[in-house]
């Protein structure tokens, strides 16, 4: 019998976890599939952790490994997708906004040929006006800034192929943004449209500041646009520069040298921030390569609880 991992990272779901435990075995049971339900904590606060613990004595699919502290959504799936053993490997949110009931039509698809079959989002019920109009508006611009295509409204639900869950085990930057990654892999894909219901408890754990964060990895990992186009304003800054520099000739000549102060004022400003904006974008990028350059380790775990694994 082949066998489905299916790969959830959760934080602080004390109020999710078992419900959607449960959603998951009742889909699966109807399914002719061995498979694993494997949970990573990311480092929760909350009762997540006895929990996933009390499930796992009782449901012999749950599996869980629990993250040494709190590293975010994509390491917390990659140490999932790094651990998980089936045939094919399912990554999902915990909070019921991917739903189970899609599994099916995902498996149905892969065993039609899909090496990778990618979900994606029409609408969130319930999320705010600003996500939504953020989001869409940000894949439009990582398309555009980067050669890799992000589907508008991709998530991080989607089924892989252990071939494609090898070839993305070998990726191992820091700055992760699994979508540009497995976008970029290439492998027969395949897309399924979903909409997201409302998460069944709780809030998102996104924070605005996790949100711009994880916003900048995309476009500054996928794409070096962003020096780009500071060189390019630095050209036009430089072009006004000399057009500012023949008005203050002109002026000088004409004997009106005093009221330029003025004129010197705005062009130190002017030029001080650029200088400064385009110094912050040489930044990212070296801070970034700082972080890859260290090569700590992505995660580090503090238990696995996985039947078999070692500690067991
Ligand atoms: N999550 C995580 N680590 C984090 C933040 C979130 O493992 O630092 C998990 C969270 O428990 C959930 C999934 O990632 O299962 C998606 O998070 P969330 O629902 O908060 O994101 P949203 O749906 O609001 O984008
Ligand atoms: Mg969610």
């Amino acid at each position: 019998m082949k066998r489905v991992s299916i790969v959830v990272p959760v934080y602080n779901e004390e109020d999710n976890i078992t419900h959607f435990a449960q959603n998951i075995a009742a889909v699966m049971a109807a399914l002719p599939y061995d498979y694993e339900l494997l949970f990573i904590d990311d480092g929760s606060r909350d009762r997540s952790r006895e929990i996933l613990l009390a499930l796992g004595a009782r449901d012999a699919h749950v599996q869980s490994i629990f993250l040494a502290r709190n590293s975010g959504h994509q390491i917390a799936l990659t140490c999932g997708i790094d651990h998980a053993d089936g045939d094919a490997v399912i990554t999902m949110d915990g909070d019921m906004q991917h739903p189970p009931e899609l599994l099916p039509v995902l498996l149905a698809r892969w065993e039609a040929g899909a090496e990778i079959v990618q979900t994606v989002r029409l609408t969130t019920e319930g999320v705010s006006p600003f996500k939504r109009f953020t989001s869409k508006y940000y894949y439009r611009l990582l398309n555009a800034l980067s050669d890799v295509n992000i589907q508008e409204g991709g998530s991080d639900f989607r089924l892989m192929d252990r071939k494609a869950v090898l070839a993305l085990r070998r990726y191992r930057e820091h700055a992760r943004f699994i979508r540009g990654i497995v976008g970029a892999m290439g492998f027969r894909r395949e897309t399924v449209e979903f909409v997201a219901q409302e998460r069944f408890a709780g809030q998102s754990k996104f924070s605005l500041h996790k949100m711009i964060s994880f916003a900048l990895d995309g476009i500054l990992a996928y794409s070096v646009q962003p020096l780009r186009v500071s060189f390019y304003v630095g050209m036009l800054s430089a072009l006004i520069a000399v057009l500012l520099f023949l008005h203050v000739l002109f002026e000088t000549l004409r004997g009106e040298t005093v009221p330029g102060w003025s004129t010197i004022v705005v062009c130190s400003l002017f030029f001080g921030g650029m200088q400064m904006m385009m110094l912050g974008v040489c930044g990212e990028y070296i801070a970034r390569i700082l972080q890859e350059v260290k090569n700590r380790p992505l995660y580090l775990i503090a238990s696995d609880n996985r039947k078999g694994a070692d500690g067991r």
